[in-house]
């Protein structure tokens, strides 16, 4: 599902990754851990596409993401993968549900067909009551539950976290933790999770030490 070979990335004098490869199969749940300035976050904005390595290759569900031009990489980008930030990141002045349509509307789909994915997304991850509620309105879990909807409308083929639960309480913690099993084994989605969470890393089926931009 992710496949990168030889990612390399500097800033200025300071090389973050040194040379990664890596496979990552379908639906797996992989935890990315490392001290902080490792790279982890450099890696998983590079595995997302957000940011370019300046050498080596990615190949995500098939698709060499180096070959595509700026505009089909953003469409191809906003299909295939969800994103889930630290801190939800949803706009403030959209109701819980009109922000988990946006990358449904992006994606060309009608608003009509696209507040009924949202509705029926945040059904499955027990928001139905939310749906008209703004950020603001919403508690912390319920909050990063409806950025993780909005990481899934399009179905994404891999959904990359990073800190997901780092600004979450224990319950909400333990909440999301299972939502993210709980969704690999429905929906067979692939996860990165860039993590400091020991507890999360050890129950995933993977983890992955990346020390001074290398894998250990
Ligand atoms: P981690 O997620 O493991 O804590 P990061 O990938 O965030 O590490 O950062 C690795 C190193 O790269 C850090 O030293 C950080 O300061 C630096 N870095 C990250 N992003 C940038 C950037 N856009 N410009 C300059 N330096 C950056």
């Amino acid at each position: 599902m992710i496949q990168l070979e030889g990612i390399t990335k500097s800033f200025g004098s300071l090389q973050v990754l040194k040379g990664i490869d890596l496979i990552i199969n379908k639906g797996e749940v992989v935890s990315i851990v490392g001290p902080s300035g490792a790279g982890k976050t450099t890696l998983l904005q590079i595995m997302g596409t957000l940011d370019k390595p300046d050498s080596g290759r990615i190949v995500l569900n098939g698709t060499e993401v180096n070959r595509l031009k700026e505009k089909e990489l953003s469409a191809f980008r906003n299909k295939e993968i969800g994103f889930v930030f630290q801190f939800h990141q949803l706009l403030p002045e959209f109701t819980a549900l009109e922000n988990v349509m946006i990358p449904a509307l992006i994606q060309g789909i009608s608003a009509s067909e696209a507040k009924k994915n949202a509705r029926e997304m945040l059904d499955f991850l027990g928001l139905a009551e939310r749906a008209s509620h703004k950020p603001a309105e919403l508690s912390g879990g319920e909050k990063q539950r409806v950025a993780v909807a909005r990481a899934l409308i399009n179905h994404p083929s891999v959904v990359l976290a990073d800190e997901p639960s780092g600004s979450l309480d224990t319950q909400n913690k333990i909440e999301l933790h299972r939502l993210f099993f709980d969704l690999r084994d429905k929906l067979g989605q692939t996860f990165v999770i860039v993590t400091h969470d020991e507890e999360l890393a050890a129950q995933t089926d993977r983890t992955i030490h990346i020390v001074d931009g290398m894998i250990k």
